[in-house]
């Protein structure tokens, strides 16, 4: 235990409730040394709890115990892992209110979207608890007599897994899952703001019998507790969701001992609206994509490209549908957009501000709104008479503001939507099936959608992105194998 610690709490809660939250290093509940307090962004007066950050030896500790553990959990018979994970999911899907009311306690994302998306992790662990069984090899026809050659698929080792706090609960579940699907152990580092959600999965992995050290939890900031994980030479692969920034600098802490990685980054998510569109559809998309949970999404749609036809209807029917939302504590079952997450993001949001109001023509929003309690909530900010240049264009404010830019026709929208160094998601909005297909194939992204919002995700569907927005294998689905298993190619003489 660390001398510096300033509180008692160093077992393990029984529920989620306010509370001391330690790491789990190696099977056991462990205090660190700083201790930060984490705040409800809806009301910063609620105090969540007091949690503790790894030192540098604690998360050696932690890697050290996932080598160790590594030789036996990656034996252990696919039915074993299985069942682990099948009783996580169910545990997850049974605790979804409670899960969910946390989530939206400690990031500020609307409650129904919280639970829905602690729902969306108990279905992926049951998915990876399939996927433990069915993973297969491959048989080869041999070129030789009597000589048999076939490739298995095998775990690459123990992984580090550091993630945002964006989606504190489905991240990290489609990370952890197939980790320990495909006999892979875990050293896990939540994002800072959101340690209460990393603690809560960390109790139920613990009680579903993970307890040897295939999965440690370490948190603390990323300069210490995540540089340690991507330089640790016991780690054999590093999966990141994050800044494009930071996901550079993993990349070269990998590289340096051989580790692989891969990379979740950043996004600039263009939405296409033609002269045909269905426009109370595409309305509804543009807002959802831009401006819910507060535009801090990665699939974030900030850029709405729109056609002249179509252009200043657009910007009506946008406006009115703004009117109607709720913008309130992100406890309330009716709120439509929660806070910032923090007194960081809240301020970047409204530097934003100013510089659109620089660069282009405020149409709707903008403000900060005074509440009762002392909070982070912010109107979104829709900005028109923009063009793909301007700053807040080219830049991923990771905030409710986002931005109309007028374009003559398809092939213009194309360009436009091209024209950024992301290639996360994007969406059109068009009744031309042709269009639609074109769109499909030369937009430059990882995932495009059509008639849809570039929201709202299927959890057993490739993940991932194209330019600055993602390094590496695809997450999600059966596509996660890619980077949690290598292949063994082997030759028997019969
Ligand atoms: P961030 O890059 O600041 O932090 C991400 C994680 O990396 C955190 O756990 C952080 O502590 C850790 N970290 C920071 N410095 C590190 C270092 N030097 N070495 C190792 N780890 C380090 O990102 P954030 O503010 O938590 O999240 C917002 C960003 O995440 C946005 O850019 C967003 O687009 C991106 N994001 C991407 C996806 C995706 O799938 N593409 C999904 C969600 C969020």
């Amino acid at each position: 235990m660390c001398s510096e610690h300033a509180n008692s709490g160093s077992t393990g809660m029984e529920s989620f409730s306010n509370g001391a939250y330690n790491n789990f290093i190696g099977g056991e509940w462990v205090e660190g040394c700083n201790y930060i307090e984490n705040i409800n962004p809806s009301n910063t007066n609620d105090v969540i709890g007091v949690y503790s950050q790894a030192s540098r030896d604690q998360v050696h500790d932690a890697c050290k115990s996932a080598e160790a553990e590594f030789s036996v959990w990656s034996r252990q018979t696919a039915q074993y892992r299985a069942n682990i994970l099948d009783e996580i999911g169910q545990r997850i899907l049974e605790k979804k209110e409670e899960l969910g009311t946390l989530l939206a306690r400690e990031e500020g994302k609307p409650i129904r979207e919280a639970i829905g998306e602690a729902e969306r992790a108990g279905h992926i662990f049951k998915f990876f608890a399939g996927e433990a069984i069915r993973l297969g090899g491959e048989v080869m026809s041999s070129l030789r007599t009597g000589i048999s050659v076939g490739a298995d698929r095998v775990p690459i080792g123990p992984v580090g897994i550091i993630t945002p706090w964006n989606f504190p609960i489905a991240i990290p579940a489609w990370k952890i899952a197939p980790s320990l699907a495909y006999g892979c152990t875990v050293v896990f580092k939540p994002a800072n703001l959101v340690p209460a959600c990393a603690h809560a999965l960390t109790e139920i992995f613990s009680k579903c019998g993970l307890n040897n050290g295939e999965f440690n939890l370490v948190m603390g900031n990323g300069s210490t507790v995540g540089e340690t994980i991507t330089s640790a030479r016991e780690i054999s692969g590093v999966s990141f969701t994050g800044s494009t920034d930071v996901g550079k600098s993993v990349s070269s802490s990998c590289v340096a001992h051989g580790a692989r990685f891969q990379l979740e980054m950043g996004g600039k998510n263009p939405i296409v609206v033609l002269d045909d569109a269905n426009i109370e559809r595409a309305a509804e998309a543009a807002i959802i994509g831009a401006f819910f949970q507060t535009g801090q999404r990665c699939t974030a749609s900030s850029r709405m490209i729109v056609t002249d036809g179509i252009h200043d209807k657009f910007i009506g029917v946008v406006k009115s549908k703004l009117d109607d939302l709720r913008i309130d504590s992100a406890l309330l079952h009716d709120t439509d957009i929660g806070p910032a997450v923090d007194s960081r993001q809240y301020q970047q949001d409204l530097s934003y501000i100013e510089v659109g109001l620089s660069e282009a023509k405020l149409a709707w929003g903008g403000k900060c709104l005074e509440r009762a309690t002392p909070d982070f909530y912010i109107e979104p900010a829709l900005f028109v008479e923009t063009s793909n240049e301007m700053k807040i264009n080219q830049e991923e404010v990771f905030g409710p503001i986002a931005s109309v830019i007028r374009v003559s026709n398809y092939e213009e929208a194309l360009h436009v939507a091209n024209d950024t160094p992301y290639g996360l998601a994007s969406s059109i909005f068009t009744e031309n099936a042709k269009i639609m297909n074109d769109f499909r194939r030369r937009s430059e992204v990882g995932m495009v959608m059509c008639n849809l919002p570039t929201a709202g995700l299927d959890y057993h569907a490739p993940f991932g992105g194209v330019k600055a927005s993602s390094y590496g294998a695809r997450e999600q689905g059966t596509y996660a194998r890619e980077f949690y298993t290598t292949v063994k190619t082997w030759y028997s003489y019969d």
